[in-house]
């Protein structure tokens, strides 16, 4: 190892790349970081942190409707989407100093430039090239638009976090996290919004309960949803842009951003040459324990497209710092993550869905709600909430719970804990709720759907 640089070189700042880093120099190890953007990655960018202060400003539109029914008088109320993005780009900005601040601590060398991997040690960055017993790439992915004509006058999520002004109309095309999360932010910020999106169902790989409901809740928000059509070309028009349909149909508007997937980000890094194996979609093909074909050349995070989430980078990132320098050869379940989506209502899930659960564990016995919350009572709201849980019947144990409500992510998270614990439906129902709340229902569902 005496005559490597660096015991690690990590090329990608993002989330996963920046935990792995950070534990490895705990662990003792020498580490290099080379990022070619600002740290922190697609997440603290443009991704969760900006989308989530987005969607708290969208859905302040609501809280300000709500509120008259208390008793305030809210008339006047404006926004200002400069002021969003001044504050949005403060917090970013305060944030990237925080990353740097922790890796310097730590002693991780931070070098910023574009990488590309010589062979499975050396790594070049500008004019210096850098040799290392372990080389890690957590690049991450970046949004792909459908190969359309006239496709480059939309925009994908990283140009809707610094747009000049609103557009008056809006197409978000797709129907996955992306698409639903800022339809619902450009609809609750004023813009008239179409959500277009070329299945029948929002949200594949969710039980479909869920986008049934979120479709149908959009909807009431005021978000004009168009469902099995593919679009077929953009053009520019006097007074906006149209986008043509496959149907033939076509729709005027004034913006359209493209939610449709994200791929690996591995173009120009030479991976392939130094014999890194990768997928169809380019996602690096590792083991159990994050490492490719080529022994000295791990991965984490989006570029292996296994699940692409903050927190899951930020666990595989760790589970990869303890095997290669803990001495402790670290694997991941990947059973029941929790995820949240924040449309508007939020979306949370932990565990199966009702047809995985079936065909898992056989006969389940499923429990659903779908009620009026106690806020709406004054409020006026027509939001509803949705909730469901998945048990299998020979045990009793709770293979699913779906949310769809405000802070559905809040609730969700407490209950992952006990899913991870094989928490069974009799001792959700023996636990006590917290009254009055929204999540309390979750431990009082006891009508179960006929067999
Ligand atoms: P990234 O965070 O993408 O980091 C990769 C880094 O590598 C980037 O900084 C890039 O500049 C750098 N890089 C790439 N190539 C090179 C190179 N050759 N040389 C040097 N550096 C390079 N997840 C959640 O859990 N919750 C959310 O609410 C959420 N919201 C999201 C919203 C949006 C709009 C998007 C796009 C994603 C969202 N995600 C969310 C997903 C989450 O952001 C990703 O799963 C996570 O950032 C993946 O981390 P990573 O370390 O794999 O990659
Ligand atoms: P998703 O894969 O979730 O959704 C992509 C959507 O685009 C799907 O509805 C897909 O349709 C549709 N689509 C794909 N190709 C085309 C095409 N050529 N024409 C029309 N529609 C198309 O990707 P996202 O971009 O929304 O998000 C990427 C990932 O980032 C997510 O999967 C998630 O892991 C992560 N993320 C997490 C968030 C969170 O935790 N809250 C928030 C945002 C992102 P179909 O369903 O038919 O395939």
């Amino acid at each position: 190892m005496a005559s490597y640089d660096f015991d690690l070189i990590t090329i990608g700042g993002g989330s996963g790349g920046v935990r792995a880093s950070r534990m490895s120099a705990a662990h003792g190890a020498r580490v290099a970081l080379i990022e070619s953007g600002p740290l922190g990655g697609t997440c603290v960018n443009v991704g969760c942190i900006p989308k989530k202060l987005f969607s708290y400003a969208a859905h302040l539109a609501s809280d300000i409707d709500d509120a008259r029914g208390f008793g305030w008088s809210v008339d006047g109320a404006r926004f200002d989407w400069k002021t969003l993005l001044a504050n949005k780009d403060r917090e970013i900005t305060r944030l990237n100093g925080v990353y740097a601040r922790v890796l310097q601590d730590v002693g991780v060398k931070v070098i910023a430039g574009r990488a590309r991997v010589l062979d499975p040690h050396t790594v070049a960055v500008g004019d210096q090239t850098l040799i290392a017993a372990h080389l890690l790439i957590a690049t991450g992915g970046r949004a792909v638009k459908p190969d359309i004509a006239g496709a480059d006058l939309g925009i994908t999520s990283d140009q809707a976090f610094h747009l000049d002004a609103l557009p008056r109309r809006a197409i978000v095309v797709g129907g996955g996290y992306i698409a639903v999360e800022f339809a619902s932010i450009f609809n609750g910020l004023g813009v008239s919004t179409t959500l277009l999106h070329r299945g029948p169902q929002l949200l594949r790989g969710f039980d479909p309960d869920l986008g049934r409901v979120l479709a149908e809740e959009l909807a009431q928000h005021g978000i004009t949803l168009v469902l099995e059509q593919t679009p077929a070309g953009l053009t520019r028009e006097e007074d906006g842009l149209r986008l043509m349909l496959a149907s033939g149909r076509s729709i005027d508007t004034d913006l359209v951003m493209f939610a449709t997937g994200r791929l690996p980000n591995v173009a120009g890094l030479g991976l392939e040459e130094a014999g890194v194996k990768l997928a169809k979609n380019g996602a690096i093909q590792v083991d159990d324990f994050y490492c490719s074909s080529v022994p000295s050349i791990h991965a984490i995070g989006d570029v292996i497209d296994r699940v692409q989430l903050t927190p899951v980078a930020l666990a595989e990132g760790m589970a990869l710092a303890r095997t290669l320098f803990g001495n402790d050869p670290a694997r991941l379940d990947y059973s029941n993550i929790p995820t949240a989506v924040f449309s508007h209502p939020n979306i949370g899930s932990v565990g199966l869905t009702e047809a995985q659960a079936r065909e898992k564990h056989g006969p389940v016995d499923i429990y659903r709600t779908r009620f009026r919350p106690l806020k709406a009572t004054l409020s006026g709201s027509a939001e509803r909430v949705f909730m469901k849980l998945v048990v299998a019947r020979d045990s009793g144990r709770v293979l699913g719970a779906h949310m769809v409500g405000a802070e559905a992510g809040e609730v969700i998270q407490g209950l992952a804990v006990a899913l991870n614990c094989g928490a069974t439906k009799a001792q959700f129902d023996a636990t006590l709720g917290i009254h009055p709340t929204t999540a309390e229902e979750f431990v009082t569902l006891r009508e179960r759907d006929p067999a």
